[in-house]
């Protein structure tokens, strides 16, 4: 492992906080070191406080924060003199401890300080660096850890055996770190769960940490327990968009709403879920126990879900009797997947969620190969980990919990989003916590959001390959699909029937109607399976009530997509699906109107550009955000129980009301 230090940058910061941010960042950046709110870093400081007086503060990463990108804001300051008394007390309760962190802070907007402060506090060393290293948690999960973790680092790091994060942990570390302390200690193993160093400066504490790893690296490479082989895995093909979507469907059940379902379907993802031994090594639990709030303690084999919610519930029968207080079950959904036809997928509350389970995993998959080459892979017994996912500030949180955005764990796909109702769908969806698929022929779709919630792809709408492998991506992305918005469509210049061109007319209705017609047909099967049924929106238009003279091939397109509506919800009522159509007019902030064509039109007319933008009997302009606000709210619960619906977002027009 390298040292990323760069002496120009460190000599930048301005004091100890700054260059506690730094490391910590390069610590954040190697995500073999720590991953996703994993790991926490201190620097102790002595400041002035309002009445002038000197204080010893320890700064300690806040919780929520995560090391690759945190700031000084990040950082909570606590009175050191009072976090080393508490860890002399004989016991102090999760909620007595948060309490007290919180109490002794000299900063009341600073983020709650890490589970592990009191840890922290009493390391007498100004930096403290704490990661959940792979290459640690690989060898102390092993049956001869402990011989591993001595022959590597002999008595120079003090060596802790598993305890439970929170004050029994500190209290453990305070007590071994004065038997097993000496001159040379530069560090200290928690037995599987991961690796402290320490130093006077940020720098030094830094590049122990490195050092410390490299050794632990050197000595599963000498044990031939380093390199990864990965052998060619033959899998026949299977058919992904629906078994996918099933499986989705059985996830989103157990866990009592719907989930995104991300898929990582390669060479290694394979290989792991086709090993022979998949059924021992992946069924041991967590590489460290801080995973499993994440990840549940072992993952799904196969798509059997009901199996999996019974091991679950009589895993959580089995352990909480140990409890004195009445323990609410968490949902018994699987999180992890891994599945012989699908490699690995990873199931999250939102993308987000799905996409950090991933890559958990994969660190995961290495870390559990690499011990197994060792040795065998042995995780905590079931118990440890148990008290980790059920502790009560966890269950506390879960009690709390705010409402999660309308849309979240559901997926939507629009077409022609890259410019105007489109663009504002897409964005209307993913402000309610949606997951959203864009497509159009603009490349620029792909690029427009750069989230993990959105996927772009550039597609012809008229060419049925392209959207099956659209689908296919969604699927693959996100699990399924709950919501499409049919908005795609051309507006060609005004032609009379006389004057009309026939190219330009198939044109005009392969793309605003048969497009329509083909993804309604190729979706169908997912949007059945959707968690919380499927919801279709047409944008239509004025022109379906309201026809102007020139405009037949756009007006008759709208008006068949509308008819192709009625009967889409005739015929999939039954299976739950909605279907609704919107006739928005008069929209001018898309890409077809510049302000040059607007003033142009509105002078035609003999009025002023705002007159004209307002020429309907409510005087108002219609956007772009006004329409895809309503397109999103048709497929929430307040349109539940509507189908077939044809709502006008125009300002009241005169020949339509
Ligand atoms: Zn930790």
């Amino acid at each position: 492992m390298k040292s990323l230090w760069n002496e120009d940058e460190a000599a930048k910061c301005r004091d100890d906080l700054d260059l506690r941010v730094y490391s910590s960042r390069l610590l954040g950046l190697n995500k073999s070191l720590v991953l996703h709110g994993g790991g926490n870093t201190s620097v102790k400081i002595k400041q002035k406080n309002i009445l002038g007086e000197e204080e010893a503060l320890l700064y300690i990463k806040g919780s929520g924060w995560d090391l690759a990108t945190i700031e000084r804001a990040g950082f909570a300051p606590v009175r050191l003199d009072h976090l080393i008394q508490l860890a002399a007390l004989p016991e102090l309760s999760d909620p007595q401890m948060v309490n007290e962190l919180k109490t002794h802070m000299t900063d009341a907007a600073a983020p709650t300080p890490s589970i592990e402060t009191i840890l922290h506090a009493i390391l007498p060393y100004k930096f403290v660096d704490h990661t959940h290293a792979d290459t640690i948690v690989a060898i102390t999960n092993t049956p001869g850890g402990l011989k591993h973790i001595k022959e590597i680092y002999g008595d120079e790091l003090v060596i802790i055996p598993y305890v439970m994060p929170g004050f029994d942990l500190a209290r453990v570390c305070a007590e071994e770190f004065k038997k097993q302390g000496n001159e040379q200690t530069t560090g200290m193993v928690l037995m599987n769960h991961g690796l402290f160093s320490f130093a006077e400066s940020a720098k030094e504490s830094y590049e122990r940490m490195i050092k410390l790893v490299t050794r632990a690296e050197d000595y599963l490479k000498n044990k031939n327990a380093w390199n990864l082989e990965i052998p060619k895995t033959k899998v026949d093909s299977v058919s992904l968009l629906n078994n996918l979507a099933i499986l989705r469907a059985d996830v989103s059940q157990a866990a009592g709403s719907p989930v995104i379902l991300q898929t990582q379907r390669d060479e290694n993802t394979l290989a792991f879920a086709n090993r022979k031994d998949v059924s021992v090594i992946s069924q041991q639990g967590p590489a460290t126990p801080d995973h499993v709030i994440r990840t549940k303690r072992i993952p799904m084999l196969g798509r059997n879900v009901e199996k999996y919610i019974r091991g679950y519930k009589k895993y959580f029968q089995q352990h909480s009797k140990k409890s004195k207080l009445p323990m609410t079950m968490l949902d018994p959904a699987p999180r992890i997947i891994l599945d012989s036809d699908f490699g690995l997928c990873t199931a999250g509350r939102s993308a987000r969620d799905a996409g950090i389970n991933n890559e958990l995993y994969l660190h995961t998959m290495d870390i559990i190969q690499r011990s197994t080459k060792l040795e065998s892979f042995q995780a905590l017994p079931p118990q440890d980990i148990f008290d980790v996912e059920y502790w009560d500030l966890e269950q506390a949180k879960l009690r709390k919990g705010g409402k999660p955005p309308m849309f979240t764990g559901e997926v939507a796909l629009v077409t022609g989003a890259a410019s105007g109702i489109g663009k504002a769908c897409v964005e209307a969806l993913l402000s309610r916590g949606a997951a959203v698929v864009g497509v159009d022929i603009n490349p620029v779709i792909e690029t427009i959001h750069e989230r993990v919630d959105y996927r772009g792809f550039v597609c012809d709408v008229t060419n049925e390959q392209t959207l099956t492998e659209v689908l296919e991506q969604t699927v693959l992305a996100y699990g399924g699909l709950d919501m499409l918005i049919l908005n795609a469509g051309i507006f060609p210049g005004g032609t009379t029937i006389a004057e009309i061109d026939m190219l330009e007319w198939r044109k005009v209705l392969e793309i605003n109607l048969t497009s329509g017609l083909q993804l309604m047909h190729l979706a169908y099967p997912l949007l059945k399976l959707a968690p919380n049924n499927g919801r279709v929106v047409i944008i239509g238009s004025k022109n379906v009530a309201a026809p102007g003279p020139g405009a037949s091939a756009y007006s008759a397109s709208k008006a068949a997509l509308n008819q192709l509506m009625r009967i889409a919800a005739l015929e999939w009522g039954a299976d739950g699906i909605r279907i609704n159509s919107l006739h928005p007019d008069a929209v001018f902030d898309t890409g077809i109107w510049t302000p040059e064509v607007i003033a142009a039109r509105a002078s035609s007319y003999g009025m002023t550009v705002d007159e004209y933008k307002q020429r309907n009997v409510m005087k108002v302009e219609i956007k772009s955000s006004d329409v895809a606000a309503l397109a999103a709210e048709m497929c929430g619960p307040l349109f539940a129980k509507t189908t077939a619906a044809q709502l006008p977002v125009d300002g009241g027009d005169v020949r339509v009301i």
